[in-house]
Order: structure tokens, then sequence, then C-alpha cells
């Protein structure tokens, strides 16, 4: 067995042990490489056809064409490797932000290090909710339960008390406490033997994606359909079969959106690593997209909405003493003020109990670092261990604690029996109503007395005060016992600590801007409801109500309706009443995002929409189970990603629809030429130029613009809405129908010069007709100078770039040859130039006129 020490091992024999044992890590699961994912590129059945139809045309002699084709697939397969690319390295350092921690015992004093640097010998301490980081033999178990389907398949979580027993990395505690020595690491562990951790970031399907696939099957056929036609059509007016099928075959290629999925995957991959500068880590990139569509956001209360910085700052004793405590977060250098000074440990046998009682029965400890004094453990008990120094009470020795029943949201209590002062004693905390169910006696300076009436009552006015100024408050009680295990019962009420947890200062203004956005923010704590509401008020969100857990539970599905109908706060509530929440909620058509931190309230996160796991205060199994991880647990930055949700559909929404009016134009004109039995306007390569080089280009560049800026002043789009959608599809139709008319007005114009200046201006006008109308599809409702019309500069860059590509297809040789272009003259640009205005003018001046008007257009 691999020795340590009590205090754990030395960081320098954890960094030796490091470097001969190697990082607890298994092995990485697949890295995709470079050149994988540019052989994908080329993998595409419409690729894989083209190059076909290039090998075809190169068989039959067709150089050039077969060049032309060559070159154009190479670009695009180019453009999408870069994209991907990007997407995949960001997915990977979204991944690595996912490695958990652990807390072992180092150098004397707890602290949280990577599951990745834990080595052989270290001592580690689990509670409830943590994923076991490595082969672990404990020496402490109690009431531990650990959860161990990964290796065994059993669903039920196995009891695991006893000296020597042993768990396994991979499972996770799903109750109680444990301390114990790895024993091995990494892939040496039993899980590693024989499995390997999927990284979930991975799942790349998206509801978007699946609607995007339909779409683009659906428009393969069409495609095919309408090439098969053009072919027949072609041929019937007596063109010749190779331009025919070439010319078929580049149309189907121009319809079919087949790049779109992918597209979509690498625009909420990128906005997933933009969310990670808001400090929120999207687990699914189903995620990035629901957040656009939450209409509802239900909220934890401690540590979300306020700061999770706890500061014991009210001791309250039966017999009506009050004091305030001084000193901030968790230096211990302030007093508990006395009616004649600081009051201390002895000067008081209530207070000296109480504060026994709170540093007995906590996990919490504190040292000092550089000067600063640090806190390991939960910010609840951190405040009371605080307060326990700032009274000078006498640290207990570990050995003396005989048993323990630990916390749970649930029982909302905890104690322990523990012998430092002489004889077993149980010392309880917890909520006031679940200590006070407890007890039979209050604390007095003549010993405990039977809590009677006005004594109790006493008691709940104290209660009520401390919360309705916000307070967390937290009830002490002990009492003698026979021995270790004894039961919660007959105790002696010692007194209530009132806790500040002041919200965060930026919650306010998120919860007006959800308020703005048709978004409810409804707060879920299990905190008591005096507090709730008074936490409520001061990050102003409306309550008509405070409803309880008791009531939930009592309460029928049509009652709880008609509750969350009106402006509600939960209190007191346990993590399963989130469930039956998300549950009313989503049968009322919302789309709820839940928070949640402790390891039971991972089927709530997993049944909600978008499941929102606390990073710095959440366990690992509420990680797991969560869409979402918030790097600083604040609910503002909730709200932050639901405006990046919002912009991601809207950009996908915007390259979409503009993608598919460039393709309307093309399809409108090849269709309406044939039906005229003109000689061919476009031919195959120029169709793959404009929409596999400089379309898509301008697409991706489209689906970077930034949120408008009254992104957060409309309600929640519907999830069913579609993409594209029925005004999209007018818009789509409308630029379709101009670009297909002015592109074959300027063909026949032309025409009498000679069919290749025909063809160049034709092909020309439409590629600067498709670039032109990009400015429409910025905002579906705000002209360009309202959004900014530098805003987007990598589009200004992308236009730019692809009207210079267009000059050089049509002036640079090796370009004409390929695509068999002539030189333009002056007079065709400014052809093409007048022809080209009414697709920015006529869209700018609708939106001005309806923003001047401040009517809001189609979405
Ligand atoms: P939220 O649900 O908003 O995060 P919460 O932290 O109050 O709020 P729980 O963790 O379920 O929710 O705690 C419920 C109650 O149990 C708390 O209000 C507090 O009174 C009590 N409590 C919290 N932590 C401890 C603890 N470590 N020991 C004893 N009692 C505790």
């Amino acid at each position: 067995m691999p020795d340590t020490a009590p205090a754990g091992l030395s960081s320098a024999e954890a960094a030796r042990r490091l470097a001969e044992h190697g990082p607890n890590r298994l092995a990485e699961t697949q890295v995709i490489s470079p050149l994988r994912i540019l052989l994908r590129q080329f993998a595409g059945f419409l690729v894989l056809v083209l190059i076909a139809a290039m090998t075809i045309a190169a068989a039959l002699g067709e150089v050039i064409d077969a060049l032309a084709i060559g070159l154009v697939v190479l670009l695009n397969g180019l453009l999408g490797f870069v994209q991907e690319w990007r997407a995949e390295t960001a997915l990977a350092a979204l991944r690595k932000m996912l490695d958990p921690k652990a807390r072992v015992v180092r150098d004397g004093h707890q602290q949280m290090i990577e599951t990745s640097a834990i080595v052989p010998g270290d001592l580690v301490v689990m509670e409830a909710g943590d994923r076991v980081p490595a082969d672990i033999t404990l020496h402490l178990a109690l009431q531990l339960r650990v959860d161990e389907s990964v290796l065994t398949g059993e669903s039920l979580p196995v009891d695991k008390s006893g000296n020597d027993a042993a768990v396994h990395m991979g499972t996770s505690v799903v109750a109680g406490r444990a301390e114990g020595i790895v024993q091995a690491t990494g892939s040496r562990t039993q899980f590693g033997q024989i499995a390997e951790l999927t990284g979930s970031v991975g799942e790349k399907q998206t509801h978007l994606t699946r609607q995007l696939g339909v779409l683009a099957r659906q428009m393969g056929f069409a495609a095919i359909a309408l090439g098969g036609a053009v072919v027949v059509a072609g041929l019937a007016v007596g063109q010749d079969l190779l331009d025919m099928f070439m010319t078929g075959l580049s149309l189907a290629v121009a319809i079919v959106p087949e790049g779109l999925p992918a597209v979509v995957t690498i625009t909420l991959a990128l906005g997933a690593s933009a969310m990670v500068r808001h400090h929120a880590l999207a687990r699914r990139l189903q995620a990035v997209e629901t957040l656009g569509a939450a209409s509802v956001i239900c909220t934890d209360k401690t540590g979300t909405l306020t700061e999770n910085k706890m500061t014991a700052a009210r001791v309250w004793l039966p017999g009506d003493c009050a004091f305030t405590v001084t000193g901030t977060g968790y230096d211990p250098s302030g007093h508990i003020e006395g009616p004649s000074g600081p009051l201390r440990h002895g000067d008081d046998p209530v207070l000296s109990e109480l504060l026994d009682c709170a540093m007995i029965c906590n996990h919490a400890s504190l040292h000092q670092d550089a000067g600063q004094w640090q806190m390991v453990g939960e910010p609840t008990e951190g405040a009371l261990m605080t307060l326990a120094y700032k009274g000078w009470a006498p640290l207990p020795d570990p050995a003396c604690v005989l048993s323990e029943e630990a916390f749970s949201s649930e029982r909302k209590r905890m104690s322990v029996v523990s012998t430092c002062n002489g004889g077993p004693v149980l010392y309880a905390k917890g909520a006031p109503e679940a200590i006070l169910d407890v007890c039979s006696h209050l604390a007095g300076p003549e010993g405990p007395a039977p809590m009677i009436g006005p004594a109790r009552h006493l008691v709940d006015t104290a209660y009520s005060e401390m919360a309705g100024g916000g307070l967390r408050v937290i009830a002490l009680a002990s009492a003698p016992v026979p021995g270790e295990g004894a039961a919660e019962e007959n105790l002696t009420f010692l007194g209530l600590v009132g806790l500040i947890d002041p919200p965060r200062p930026e919650v306010p203004a998120a919860v007006a801007a959800c308020r703005s956005a048709g978004i409810r923010v409804i707060m879920i704590t299990g905190d008591s409801p005096v507090t709730a509401h008074a936490i409520a008020r001061e990050v102003g969100l409306p309550v008509t109500q405070v409803v309880t857990g008791d009531r939930v539970d009592a309460a029928s599905d049509s009652d709880l309706r008609a509750l969350l109908a009106q402006d509600v706060v939960f209190a007191r509530t346990a993590p399963a009443h989130k469930m039956r929440l998300v549950e009313a909620l989503q049968a009322e058509g919302q789309i709820v995002a839940m928070t949640g931190d402790g390891v039971n309230d991972a089927p709530a996160l997993k049944r909600a929409d978008i499941g929102v796991a606390m990073g710095i205060r959440g366990t690992d199994v509420a990680k797991d189970a969560a869409d979402l991880v918030l790097l600083d647990d604040n609910f503002a930055t909730i709200v932050r990603v639901v405006r990046e949700g919002r912009r991601q559909f809207e950009n996908v929404q915007r390259f979409v629809r503009y993608l598919l009016s460039s393709n309307a134009g093309e399809v409108v004109a090849i269709l309406a030429n044939l039906f005229l039995g003109g000689p061919l306007i476009l031919l195959a390569t120029q169709i793959l130029w404009m929409n596999l080089i400089t379309d898509g280009v301008t697409a991706v560049a489209l689906g970077l613009e930034k949120a408008t800026k009254d992104q957060m002043e409309d309600p929640p789009r519907p999830m069913e809405a579609g993409i594209v959608g029925p005004a999209g599809l007018a818009m789509i139709l409308a630029f379709g129908a101009y670009a297909g008319a002015a592109g074959l007005w300027v063909f026949y114009m032309l025409l009498p010069q000679g069919e290749d200046l025909a063809r160049t201006a034709a092909f020309t006008a439409i590629v600067v007709f498709e670039k032109m109308s990009v400015f429409a599809f910025r905002s579906f409702r705000q002209p360009c100078w309202k959004i900014g019309l530098a805003s987007n500069p990598l589009l200004l860059l992308a236009l730019l770039l692809m009207l210079a590509a267009q000059v050089a297809a049509v002036y640079w040789p090796p370009l004409q040859l390929l695509l068999r272009t002539v030189p333009l003259g002056v007079e065709h640009w400014q052809m093409i130039g007048l022809l080209a205005l009414p697709l920015v003018l006529v869209p700018e001046a609708v939106k001005s006129v309806m923003v001047l008007r401040g009517r809001h257009g189609p979405a």
C-alpha cells in the first residue's frame, strides 16, 4: 500500500510521484488529426460527384473544365478545412476546461487540485456529488453511498462502510463523506483498464443540425429532379449533351446546401468558445442553440443570485440576547460584540457551547496563505468556522468525532457526535425549522429549560427578523448522548446565527434584461421563505407569493400550474421539487433553463431543456448532467449566454437565408433562360465558382455578425420556429427573382455583342448582386446605419476579397481560361452597378422607414 502521512503528502513528494507515475488521466480519447479533417472535406457525396464529373471531363479531353472543377473543389475543401479546424480546436479547448478537480490533503491542509495531478498515496477527501478521482482505499466512510453504475451497470447506489472499503475511479459519491488513500491512478485504475471516458462535448447533433439535415435532403431531391429536368429541357431545345450534363450537375450542386449542417456545427462550436469568454462552458452544442429560445430561467439563490461569500453578522441566543459580529470574509480578525466589549469563548456558557457546536459540526477549514486567509469547504460552514475563530473557540481534536449524520438538502441539517468536551455530545446545525423539529429544550445560563410557547415564540420572532433582513439563518443545538450513532432528538436549542450573503451587484440588471427579453426568472431555493423574499426584492424579482416545498408537494398538477402563472418564488425546497417544477413548466410549452449544483439536482438538470450546473460550487455529478456549466456560478452569466445563444441562432438564420437567396437567383436565371431558349447563361464552372467560393466565404462572414442592440428586447423565439420562416422565404424569393431577372436582362442586352461577353457580364452581375444583397440579410429589421456599417469588419473584408476575386475571374488570364470569361468594359460595370443598387437601397429604405416609425418588421 502506498505510504502517506496523516498530513497527506508534501508537495515535493507529490511532484516526485507525479513524475514517476505520470498524470492521473486516461489515454486521450480520439484526437482528430488535421489530415482527417482535410480528407473529410472531400468525402461528401456531392464533392465525390464533382470529382467524378472532373474525371469524365478530363477523359473527354475537356482539360480546362476538369481543371476548373478541380480548383473549385480544392478551394472549397480548404475553406471547409479552415473552419472545421477552428471548430475542432475550440472544442478541444472546451473539453480541457471540463477537467475535474478533487480535494486532497497536502502539506497538512486541504486543497483543490486538478484530478490529473493526483498521485498514488494522496489523501483524498470526498463528499456527496464528487466523482471518485482514482482507485482509493478508504479509512473513513460516513454513510457513504456510491454510484458504481459505470463499472458494474448496477443502477442502485452501493453502501460503502467499514474499514478498507475501496472506491474506484469513474464512480461517484451519492451520499455521505469519505477519506482515503489513492492506490492507483490513470490507466492503472480498474476503470482505466476497462473503459475510456467519453467527452460529451463531442456530441454534434443538435436540433438545428437535424432540422438542416432534413432541409438539405429535401433540397437534394429537388436538385436532382430539377437538374435532370434542365438536362432534358436543354437537349430538347438542341443544346450540347456535355454542356447540359455539366449545367444540370452544377445546378444541382448549386441548389443543395450540403454544407449547411457542417456550417451550423462550426458556428455553434465557435459560439461555444465565445461563451467561454462570458464564463460559461457549453457541454453540448445543443445548449448553445436551445439557450436562445429559453423562456424561463429557474435559478438557485445561494451563490447564483448571491455572492456565496458568507459572513456571520448576527448571533442570537435564547433569552433574547442578540450580538453583532464585525469583520468580513473568512478573515477571523473581527469580534462578537458584547455589551461591554468583544465576547470570547468562556464569557458566556451558552455562547461557548454554540461556538463549540459551530466548530465541531463543521467540515470547513481555514488557513493562511501568503498572509491571506483561505477557506476550504462550504461557505456556510466557512462562515461558522470564522465565527468560532472570532470567539476564540478552542480547536477540537478531529479524532474526537465518533459518528456523523451528513447534511443533505432534503434533511437540511447535519450532526456529529464528539467527545471533545468530555462525554459524547451530539452537535447539530441546520435550517431553523429542521433543528427546532428535533429540539425539546432551550439553552439558558442556568442550564436547559423545556421549550414552551413564549420561549419558542421568541425564537421564531428572532428568526423572522434576521431572515427579513435577507440573512441566511442557521440554528445550532446540542445534547449529551450515550455514544456514537445517537439519534437527533431531544436536543437543546443553542441559538441562531445570521449570515450575510449579499446579492451579486450585476444581478438586478440581468434580471431586468430577462424581463425585457420576455424571459421569466423563478427563484427556487432551499433557504427560508422570508430570506428568499428579501433577496428577491433586492434583485428586482416581482413576488406575489412565496411557495414552500411542502406546498408544492400538496399541490395537484393544476394547482401547480395556477401557482406558476403568478410571480412566485419557491423556498425551503428539496431537489425533487425542481423536477416537478420543470415538468410543470414544460407541460405549458416553456423552454426551461434550470440551475443546480448538488448530486440530487442531476435528474432535474437532465430533464430541463438547458441544465445549468455551477462550475465552482457544483458537484461533478451535476456538471455531468448539465448542458452548460457556469464557470463563475453567476446568474448574470446565464443571461449573457442567452444573448449569445440568440445571436448564434440569428447568425445561422442569416447565412442560411442568404445562401438560399443566392442560389434562388441562379436557378431563376438558368430556368427562365431555358424557357426563353437562349444559349447557356452560366457555365457549370461558373456556377460552382459562385456557390462554393464567393457565396461560401461571404456567408461565413455573415455568420460572424455581432449581437444587435435589440437582441434582448424581443420575446424568446418559439422552439419550433423554422430557420427560414415565411418572411425569410418571401425575402429569398424576392431577391432571387430580382437577381435572376436582372441577370437575364444583362445577358440578353449584351448577347448581340457576343455570347462570351454576355455570359461573362451576366455571371459577374449575378456575383455582384449576391454580394450586394448581403447587407439586407444582416438584420431583418435594422438598417445598416443603425447596426453600424463597419460593425462586422470581416464581412466587409470578405465582400472586398470576393469582388476582387471576381475582377480576377474576368481579367486574369488563367482564371479567364478556367471560367471562360472575357474582359468587361467600364460601361458593363456601370450597368451591373446600377442594377445592383436597388438590392442595397430598397431594403435599407424599407427598414429605415420601419425603424423611424418605431415598428418592428418581420423577424
Ligand atoms: P439554494 O437552493 O438557493 O442554493 P440553499 O443553499 O439554502 O439555497 P440547500 O443547500 O438545500 O439550499 O440548503 C438548505 C438549508 O439547509 C439552508 O438554507 C441552510 O439553512 C441549511 N444548510 C445549508 N448548508 C448547511 C450545512 N452545511 N450544514 C447545516 N445546514 C446547512
